[in-house]
């Protein structure tokens, strides 16, 4: 099957997250069909707060439009869910993009003409260019970097607490006093960035959640599995969290952190409405081999304290379209992804090296 051939030309996009999204949206604007594959169901999925840079002064239209979506027109922390769910929107309403859920990619290839796609239920899609939004431990990376293919644990973790309403707080105590945004706390092996979202539901009430920075975990996460040597493996959903480890949670939870936290990491922990996620990071030496590349965690994973994997993922998906602009036909698929490599790679580089430099203090292997 041929993805949609036209003048303008082909790209499929794996991963339908945030990097996925914006990309598709970034090469249709240049006139690109897009097919987008993800392995997931396509019911709306949950995540952390993100920081959404402002962007200062965006020169091109598609980074005011993505800035816009990213944001949704606030310079606050924003819901991964709420992030995403306007980005979708924008995908669905586009005619030069097709969002197909349920599609786990197994295999990729490419040859002089076209790159091409092997889903697990069989489809094959030819395409004139293929890029990797997959994620940490992308399956598009393994083609392009054979030898450099793994991000790496860095020794912590970090506990993504659920934000919860504010209501349920302010039945303790009144919440009227705290300020909307994000604050710093340090406690007992390591330290939280408590959030009040101003994300309201129809009575005006806020969210309160928090991203607890946990160095103590690396040997019951070996144990669980969730890190093997130093590859990340999996997170740590909250219903899979052991029971013990729940217990000493809470407990270090009651010594370490002040309200409104406090209640929230507590409920969080007692629902299970928590995931745990071990920090892994990825320096890249390449973005692209031919007409395939690569955009987002798939490209560069850096520690999250850098508070920049979605932003560059953001500036990823600008600079592919900019990239693209003069089309995808023939060889200048090939041309246009090398643009892409050349303008991104060392900014994405050093952006992950910034975050090294703290992981090799706080992180405990
Ligand atoms: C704790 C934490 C806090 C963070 N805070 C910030 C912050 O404040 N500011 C900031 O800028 N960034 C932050 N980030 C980083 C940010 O969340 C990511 O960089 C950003 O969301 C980009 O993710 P992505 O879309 O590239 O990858 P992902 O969200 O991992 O998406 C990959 C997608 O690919 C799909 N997929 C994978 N393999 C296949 C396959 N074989 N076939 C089909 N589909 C596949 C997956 O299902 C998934 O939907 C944080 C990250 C973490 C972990």
């Amino acid at each position: 099957m041929m993805n949609h051939p036209t003048e303008e030309g082909s790209a499929i996009i794996i991963g339908a997250s945030l990097s996925g999204l914006m990309t598709a949206i970034s090469l249709a604007q240049e006139g690109v069909n897009v097919t987008v594959l993800d392995k997931v169901s396509d019911k709306q999925r949950t995540g952390a707060g993100l920081k959404v840079d402002s962007g200062g002064l965006e020169l091109s239209k598609t980074a005011r439009l993505l800035r816009k979506l990213a944001s949704g027109g606030k310079s606050s922390v924003q819901l991964w869910s709420s992030i995403e769910k306007r980005l979708r929107k924008e995908a669905e309403k586009n005619s030069k993009i097709s969002l197909i859920y349920h599609s786990r990619v197994e295999s990729i290839d490419q040859n002089e003409n076209y790159a091409s796609v092997m889903t697990e239920a069989g489809t094959h899609y030819k395409t004139d260019i293929l890029i990797g939004a997959d994620g940490h431990r992308s399956l598009v990376r393994q083609y392009i970097a054979p030898n450099n293919p793994d991000a790496t644990y860095a020794g912590y973790i970090v506990w993504i607490i659920d934000p919860i309403n504010e209501s349920i707080i302010a039945k303790k105590q009144d919440t009227s006093h705290l300020q909307t945004g994000v604050q710093m706390l340090s406690g007992l092996n390591g330290f939280m960035f408590g959030s009040v979202l101003d994300d309201k539901d129809e009575e005006g009430n806020r969210r309160i959640g928090a991203a607890w920075y946990d160095n103590s975990r690396t040997e019951v996460l070996r144990k669980v599995g969730a890190v093997t040597n130093n590859i990340v493996n999996h997170s740590l959903d909250g219903l899979d969290i052991p029971e013990g480890l729940i217990y000493e949670l809470k407990q270090d939870a009651s010594n370490a952190w002040p309200e409104p936290f406090l209640t929230a990491t507590l409920h969080a922990l007692d629902t299970r409405q928590l995931t745990g996620i071990p920090i892994k990071e990825y320096v890249p030496q390449k973005l692209c081999d031919g007409r395939i590349a690569i955009i987002g965690d798939a490209a560069h994973v850096p520690a999250p304290i850098t508070a920049s994997g979605f932003n560059e993922s953001l500036n990823d998906a600008v600079a592919l379209g900019k990239a693209v602009s003069k089309g995808i036909k023939g060889d200048m698929a090939i041309n246009a992804l090398k643009i892409y490599e050349a303008d991104r790679l060392n900014k994405v580089k050093r952006m992950v090296q910034s975050g090294q430099s703290f992981s090799r203090s706080f992180g405990r292997l």
